[in-house]
């Protein structure tokens, strides 16, 4: 099992190396190779994604990545920025599928902005297309309207599309994981006004005919937002596009309490996966020691969930997550009285310690 490791900028050093203590402490044989990325492969190479990292990804079953950007790059050609070392990676090995669950841990629960009672137990996955849709469709760009409301005036577009082929791979995989669970998918789309996303509807039904035993129903992006907030519990497997996702995985990490909380993991039609905490490389508490490594080290489960086919050692990271939870261990961003508040690396410790304990 070979895992490129990838701690990226800011915090990702400093929670990658906690994910990396716990897998090291499992009883399993991994190769792990690590590489700069983002920021930090720019400073040496002069590129966010130098080739030889992109090598090693390629290589590999499984990524561990911690998180990319800082605002000293902000000034850089966007090419060089670096985000788009993720972006860069996602399209050159297809991760086309995004699983992004949204677990509220019942020692968390007064942490969300939502009534305990809307939030104890939830557990949503939000899937998302990743390599689609408005962020990648073409044409784009700027130019002086020969048309439209101002004619003459500089206007700027862009283009949404999907493929048939395209929703029907991302079908089969939200429909593929409610059978791991409730067996309850809900498409989220806007076919009431986009063209694509009435094609993405009907992929959606003419594809959930293949898979009976899990209900499939529909909803407006605006309503799923919407519910998001006023009953989440009543969502299971959320499956939708990759802009409506990239909002709506948002909405519902935070009815968790912190991001420092969640997981995500990036697939392609192999198996092979990008797994990675859900937050931003936080320069704002980089060096200080005070990052939460759970998210990082959740990821670390997907990872042997999914790309490694290793589902008892996942669980055994997942039990002792929750163990040091119960323990009242918290770092700043989950914190509250009563509870004792740790640094990054004694987070990382007290897993290890639950794990063999
Ligand atoms: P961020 O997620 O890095 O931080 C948002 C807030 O959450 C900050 O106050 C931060 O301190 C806090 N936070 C984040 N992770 C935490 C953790 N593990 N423990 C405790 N607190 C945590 O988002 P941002 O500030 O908008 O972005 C910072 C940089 O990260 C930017 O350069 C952005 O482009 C980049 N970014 C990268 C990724 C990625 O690598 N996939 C994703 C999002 C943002």
């Amino acid at each position: 099992m070979k895992i490129a490791v990838l701690p990226g900028d800011g915090i990702g050093t400093e929670i990658v190396a906690e994910a990396v203590k716990v897998l090291n402490a499992l009883d399993l044989k991994f190769e792990m190779e690590t590489a700069p990325v983002g920021g930090a492969a720019f400073d040496v190479t002069g590129h966010p994604l130098p080739e030889s990292t992109l090598k090693l990804a390629q290589s590999a079953d499984a990524i561990l990545f911690g998180a990319v950007g800082d605002w000293k790059y902000d000034t850089l050609d966007r090419p060089l920025r670096p985000e788009q070392a993720i972006l860069g990676l996602r399209k050159a090995m297809g991760l086309f599928a995004n699983f992004r669950p949204a677990i509220c841990y019942e020692q968390l629960t007064h942490a969300s902005s939502l009534k305990p009672e809307l939030v104890s137990g939830l557990d949503i996955l939000i899937i998302r297309e990743l390599t689609g849709d408005i962020y990648f469709g073409q044409p784009r760009g700027r130019r002086i309207a020969t048309d439209g409301h101002f004619p003459g005036a500089e206007e700027a577009f862009d283009t949404m599309r999907y493929s048939r082929p395209e929703v029907e791979r991302i079908a089969h995989v939200a429909f593929q994981a409610a059978r791991k669970r409730s067996k309850r998918v809900t498409s989220v789309d806007k076919s009431n006004v986009l063209e694509t996303f009435q094609l993405w509807k009907d992929v959606m039904v003419e594809i959930g005919q293949q898979y009976p035993d899990v209900a499939l129903d529909h909803m407006y992006v605006d309503n799923a937002a919407m519910q998001l907030v006023k009953e989440p519990k009543r969502f299971d497997v959320v499956v939708t596009g990759n802009m409506f996702g990239d909002i709506l995985s948002d909405e519902a990490s935070m009815l968790t309490g912190s991001i420092g909380m969640l997981p995500s993991a990036s697939l392609n039609s192999q198996n092979q996966g990008l797994y990675e905490p859900s937050h931003g490389s936080a320069p704002d508490i980089a060096g200080k020691g005070i990052a939460n490594p759970l998210a990082t080290i959740l990821s670390a489960a997907m990872m042997l969930r999914f790309s490694l086919q290793q589902p008892e050692a996942a669980d055994r990271i997942e039990v002792a997550v929750k163990k040091v939870l119960s323990q009242g261990l918290r770092t700043g961003d989950i914190y509250s009285e009563g509870t004792t508040k740790v640094g990054t690396a004694q987070m990382g410790d007290a897993v290890v310690k639950a794990l063999q304990g």
